[in-house]
C-alpha cells in the first residue's frame, strides 16, 4: 500500500503541492515505488464545499494512507473577522489530533547559496544543520486554562506525563543515532516541575543510547545559543511551547519561509507540509516558491517510505538549482539578474531537471 493523500488546502497550497506530487511521481516511477495519489479537502476550500474544515471523508482517506502531503490552509476573510466560528485552521488542529501526531519535525539547514538571505552573519551560519523535534499534542497549549469571572486573572497549565515524554524522546534518540549522535534536550528544569520530569526521563533513557551525547539546556540559554552559534546543535528535543518559539527563531537561520519543510508524525500516518501559510498575497500568480513543499516530500520519502537516498537526492537537486543561480522572488536579492528569477512552474521544472541529471549520473549522495 503506497497511497499518498494530497491535501492542497488553500491559497498557494495547490500551486506548491502540484510540484511536490510531480517530484514524488517521478521518484516513484524511477524506483518502482508505485505511489498512488488521492486528493482531499481541508481548510477554507473544504468549508466552501462541505461547511466543515476537515470533512469526515478527508480523515478517512488519510487513515488508509501511508503519508499525507499538505499544502497550507487559510483565507483572508477569516483573518479579518475573528468572530467567524468555523475556520480553516480548525481543520489543521483537528487532523493533527485525530491522527495522534505528537512529534513535529523541522530540519533547519542553510543552503550555502542563500547564506546572504539570512539576517545572521555568514560565518556564524555556515554549515548549520539542525533537526528539531517538538512535542505537538501536550504541554501548556493543551493543559487546563481559564480566566476568572472578573477578568482580572487568567491561568494556563503546563503538564507532561511520562508517556508523553518517553515517546518523543525515543524519536529524538533514534534521530540522533542516524545523525551525529548529539542530542540537546531543552527544558526549564531549574524552575518548572514538568521540566524536572522531562529531564529525569531523558536522562533515564540516555542509558539505552550510550553512544548519544546528551546535553540538557535551559530554554533561555538555548534561544541565545541558537543565534550565537547554531552549529553546536544537531538534534534538538523540546516541549510544545518551547519548540514553537525556538523553531520560529531558528527559521531565520535559513533566511526564507519558502525553503522550510516539516513533518508531523505519531504512530499512524504522518503529515508532511511546508511551514509557510497559504500566502494569499501571492496566490494564483505563479510566484510561490515550491521548494519547501518539495523538501517536505523528501522528508516524506525518508520517514514514511524509508527512501533516504532518494530523499537526499531531492535535497541535492534543490542545492544544484540554487548553485545554478535560479531563484524565486522570495529568495532573490539585489544581485540576482532578472532573468534568473523564475516562477513556481519554471523553478519546479528546474528542480525536476536537476533531479533527472543526478539520477542519470547515479550521483545519489
Ligand atoms: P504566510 O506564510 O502565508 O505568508 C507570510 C509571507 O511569506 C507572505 O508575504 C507570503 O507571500 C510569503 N510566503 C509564504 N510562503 C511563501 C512561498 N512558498 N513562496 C514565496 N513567498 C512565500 O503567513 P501569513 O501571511 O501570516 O498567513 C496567511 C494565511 O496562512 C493565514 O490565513 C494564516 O492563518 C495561514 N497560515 C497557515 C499555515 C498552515 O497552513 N500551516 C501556517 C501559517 C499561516
Amino acid at each position: 500500500m503506497n497511497k499518498i493523500v494530497v491535501l492542497p488546502g488553500d491559497g498557494i497550497g495547490e500551486e506548491v503541492t502540484d510540484w511536490g506530487v510531480k517530484v514524488l511521481e517521478y521518484i516513484g516511477e524511477r524506483f518502482g515505488a508505485d505511489f498512488t495519489f488521492e486528493y482531499g479537502l481541508i481548510g477554507h476550500s473544504a468549508i466552501k464545499a462541505t461547511g466543515d474544515p476537515l470533512p469526515a471523508e478527508t480523515l478517512l482517506k488519510c487513515r488508509s494512507a501511508k503519508a499525507v502531503l499538505l499544502g497550507a490552509v487559510g483565507h483572508p476573510m477569516y483573518d479579518n473577522d475573528p468572530s467567524i466560528k468555523v475556520r480553516p485552521e480548525q481543520g489543521l488542529l483537528r487532523i493533527r489530533k485525530a491522527l495522534g501526531l505528537y512529534t513535529n519535525i523541522r530540519p533547519i539547514k542553510i543552503f550555502d547559496e542563500l547564506i546572504s538571505a539570512s539576517s545572521i552573519k555568514a560565518e556564524i551560519l555556515h554549515g548549520s544543520d539542525i533537526l528539531f523535534l517538538r512535542e505537538l499534542t501536550g504541554g501548556i497549549y493543551f493543559g487546563n486554562r481559564g480566566t476568572t469571572e472578573d477578568g482580572l486573572k487568567a491561568f494556563d497549565t503546563m503538564e507532561y506525563s511520562r508517556l508523553e515524554v518517553e515517546r518523543i524522546a525515543e524519536k529524538a534518540f533514534e534521530a540522533a543515532m542516524k545523525r551525529n549522535k548529539k542530542l540537546h534536550s531543552v527544558d526549564k528544569a531549574n524552575v518548572l516541575d514538568s521540566s524536572k520530569l522531562w529531564r529525569k526521563i531523558v536522562q533515564e533513557m540516555s542509558a539505552k543510547y550510550p553512544e548519544v551525547e546528551v546535553i540538557h539546556m535551559y530554554i533561555d540559554n538555548a534561544a541565545m545559543q541558537l543565534i550565537r552559534d547554531p552549529r553546536q546543535f544537531d538534534v534538538v528535543l523540546t516541549g510544545n511551547m518551547f519548540g514553537d518559539i525556538l523553531t520560529d527563531a531558528a527559521s531565520q537561520i535559513s533566511g526564507s519561509l519558502g525553503l522550510l519543510p516539516s513533518a508531523s508524525i505519531g504512530n499512524e500516518v504522518g503529515i508532511f507540509e511546508p511551514i509557510h501559510g497559504s500566502a494569499p498575497d501571492i496566490a494564483g500568480k505563479n510566484i510561490a516558491n515550491p521548494m519547501a513543499t518539495i523538501l517536505s516530500c523528501a522528508l516524506l520519502l525518508d520517514l514514511a517510505f524509508d527512501m533516504k537516498d532518494e530523499a537526499d537526492c531531492i535535497i541535492k537537486a534543490i542545492d544544484d538549482v540554487l548553485k545554478d543561480g535560479f531563484r524565486t522572488r522570495d529568495i532573490a536579492d539585489e544581485n540576482t539578474p532578472k532573468s534568473m528569477i523564475l516562477g513556481t512552474d519554471e523553478i519546479g521544472a528546474e528542480v525536476m531537471r536537476a533531479l533527472e541529471v543526478r539520477l542519470n549520473q547515479s550521483v545519489m549522495i
